[in-house]
């Protein structure tokens, strides 16, 4: 067995970390080795609640994980904290995953904090961030939180690697909820408002009773559950437990209904084709002789010389012919 892999599987923290470092490589020479350290310890994964949580910036995902991870490390679990935030490698500057803002959780022996993977495309940090709650999950962690933020696809990329999905948001009727996009709210398994102390209990609670009554209407993100609203306060550390208690009812619900493993099952298919298809599109954008075409076939759509559905079958014969294709 790889060394890695039993160091991760002894639950040594040192090892873990570098086993990331190994899977979050981009070189190519770091691939198979990778490869074979995650079949080495799968059978070993899966054991864990794994949970997404997204909000807007500002909203209080990390001072929340801080104070729930903490909650959670006391209560004997064992927390380890993801961030996918594609944002990271366009920008260079992290939004999320920043350890600084979770010094509480982080020095708790029982806590393991892992900023974002700089992956370029979201395909390259969600495999990144897939394979990273693999070897968490062996390395002995039953809870794993994922963070994101809502940039471009990454909540829908969250959610399909997560059990329960928590959205976070602020207090303030009306307005705030417009900003809300609708698909969001229907990945959700919770909504969460935010900053629910002093002088924002009561706004809070009105918010929450708004959210509820909006949920009503919306398609609920898992079968045989009931997505609703939750204050909570970081700070007070109000409807911290609470929020647990309802991660635990959803996970007794879905796993005595089958739901649990069903989208397990359907997650990790998903995820094979999703890899299949990153790599098809890379291929495709990356080929020298459809990007030395791209311009002439754009211009003759552009003109109408040419139907989209007539520049397709050109691109794809193309890509066929570059690629052996007969
Ligand atoms: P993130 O960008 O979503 O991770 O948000 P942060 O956790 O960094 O929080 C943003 C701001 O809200 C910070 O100034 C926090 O101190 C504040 N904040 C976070 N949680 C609470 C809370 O429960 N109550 C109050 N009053 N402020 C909070």
């Amino acid at each position: 067995m790889d060394d890695y892999a039993r160091g991760v599987l002894s639950g040594d923290r040192m090892i873990l970390s570098r086993a990331i470092t190994l899977i979050e490589s981009n070189s190519p020479a770091h691939f198979g080795r990778a490869s074979r350290l995650v079949k080495e310890i799968l059978p070993h994964a899966g054991a864990s609640t794994r949970v997404g949580i997204t909000g807007v910036p500002g909203v209080g995902k990390s001072t929340f994980i801080d104070a729930f991870g903490h909650r959670l490390c006391e209560l004997g679990h064992k927390v380890a904290v993801l961030a996918v935030d594609p944002s990271s490698s366009v920008t260079k500057g992290s939004i999320l995953g920043d350890k600084t803002r979770m010094e509480n959780l982080s020095r708790h022996e029982n806590a393991f904090i892992r900023p974002s993977p700089s992956g370029g495309a979201l395909g390259g940090v969600s495999r990144k961030s897939r394979e990273t709650i693999l070897l968490c999950e062996a390395a002995g962690y039953d809870v794993i939180l994922v963070e994101t933020v809502g940039v471009g696809q990454s909540e829908a990329a969250v959610r399909s690697m997560v059990d329960f999905f928590l959205l976070m948001v602020l207090t303030g009727a009306g307005d705030e909820l417009q900003g809300i996009k609708k698909g969001v709210m229907e990945l959700a398994d919770a909504v969460v408002v935010s900053k629910a102390d002093g002088g924002n209990l009561t706004k809070a609670a009105a918010t929450r009773a708004e959210y509820n009554r909006i949920l009503h209407y919306l398609r609920p993100a898992t079968e045989g559950w009931e997505t609703k609203a939750y204050t909570c306060s970081a700070l007070s550390g109000d409807g911290i437990d609470d929020v647990w208690a309802v991660i635990g009812c959803f996970i007794e619900n879905v796993k005595a209904s089958g739901v649990f493993d069903e989208r397990r099952r359907k997650q990790v298919l998903a995820w094979v084709y999703t890899m299949v298809e990153d790599y098809l599109k890379q291929k495709f954008y990356g080929d020298e002789r459809i990007a030395g075409e791209r311009p002439s076939v754009e211009s003759r759509v552009i003109s109408g010389d040419l139907s989209a559905t007539e520049a397709a079958m050109e691109f794809i014969r193309l890509f066929e012919s570059c690629n052996g294709a007969a």
